[in-house]
């Protein structure tokens, strides 16, 4: 099916960025704006259509809709520590064979529990075409260029193309990634004409971030189907958000959705403590127990890897008995990668909590 190139910059200039938009009591909506002076609104409209409005609990809607829980001072700017392992403009190293670039700065919609969310009113330099392959030549140890954001699916399709063509720029790259949520986000954006440009610099990965069955909207299954008619292996990192898709039940159905698309469920990341997301966070001990039911119960296509991004250089390890050290008073010791005992802060296990009704869509707890 061809889309046209038009259709998804119409539908994101129609994104929702002002809480007063939406239908909120004054009281909800003046706690609603404090929430937003610091970290903004952004929905698309698509994204809006999937909001259950009778649901309180409805997934969707908890990973977009504010909540006054993301004033909680804990938490950190920058949970991976990004900002000191930059290496030019929007260009982060944390790992000796892979170059992370940020090419973009905003997204159809700002996910509540985003780990960059300190660059959503800021986001600071971001990574071009030539800071990409000036940084790159001379550098053999690099073997993967990622770019990401920001959704790096809001550029143009020129844009995307001197950025893959500086991604391949030099010769020992092997594997170009591109981090997206617009499947999710921003469907009419796989258009006929990204995918020409998309099939132009093959291989080429698409890692994609669906969190719960509901993304998998009808369209959300055709941009699917035509990056993977285009010959693009998409593989999906899914997050483990409290009160979103940390069961059993929600999980499995995320899996068979995915591969039902023909999309790997490949990691899932205990959260990041960016500053603003705490209230999302699992247990870690709770999280290890339900990655356990889902391995020894259901087909391994379906069972991603729960791993938890360490900072700085320790980088991804798997949520396992061989990485787990032991427990503290306020969370668990880990073995990261390069071999460093690392303290993740953990959280207490807290029954969920109803939001408010007092308005359909207003996220008060
Ligand atoms: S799409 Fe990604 S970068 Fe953008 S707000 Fe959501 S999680 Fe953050």
């Amino acid at each position: 099916m061809s889309v046209k190139s038009t259709t998804w910059q119409k539908e994101l200039a129609a994104s929702l960025d002002d809480p007063a938009q939406l239908d909120l009591k004054a009281a909800t909506l003046r706690r609603m704006r404090r929430v937003t002076k610091i970290f903004p609104l952004r929905i698309s409209p698509h994204v809006l259509s999937l909001i259950d409005p009778k649901n309180t609990r409805c997934p969707i809607r908890r990973q977009v809709i504010p909540s006054i829980r993301e004033l909680d001072q804990n938490g950190s700017p920058d949970p991976l520590d990004e900002e000191p392992c930059r290496v030019g403009p929007g260009l982060v190293q944390r790992f000796n064979d892979r170059l992370l670039a940020l090419v973009s700065a905003n997204c159809p919609v700002n996910c509540r529990h985003c780990n960059r969310k300190r660059n959503w009113r800021k986001a600071g330099n971001l990574a071009g075409p030539e800071d990409i392959a000036r940084w790159l030549s001379g550098r053999r140890k690099i073997r993967e260029v990622i770019l990401s954001g920001g959704e790096p699916l809001l550029l143009s399709d020129r844009q995307l193309d001197k950025l893959l063509e500086a991604a391949r720029s030099s010769k020992q790259i092997e594997i170009v990634r591109i981090h997206s949520r617009a499947p999710f986000s921003l469907p009419s954006r796989i258009t006929s004409d990204l995918l020409r440009v998309l099939k132009r610099h093959q291989p080429l990965w698409m890692i994609t971030q669906f969190n719960h069955a509901r993304e998998l909207s009808t369209q959300a299954d055709q941009a699917l189907k035509r990056l993977r008619g285009a010959g693009i292996p998409v593989l999906n990192q899914a997050v483990l958000l409290r009160g979103v898709n940390d069961s059993v039940s929600a999980q499995v159905q995320l899996g068979r959705a995915l591969v039902s698309n023909g999309v790997k469920p490949h990691y899932l990341f205990q959260l990041d403590r960016a500053s603003g997301t705490l209230h999302f966070q699992v247990p870690v001990k709770r999280a290890m127990q339900l990655i356990g039911r889902l391995q020894r119960n259901y087909s391994g296509l379906l069972v991603p890897h729960l791993v938890i991004d360490l900072p700085g250089r320790e980088g991804k390890v798997p949520i396992s008995p061989s990485a787990f050290v032991r427990s503290t008073k306020t969370g668990v010791l880990l073995k990261g990668s390069a071999g460093r005992t690392i303290h993740y802060q953990d959280t207490l296990e807290q029954p969920q909590t109803d939001d408010s009704p007092c308005s359909y869509l207003s996220n008060d707890g």
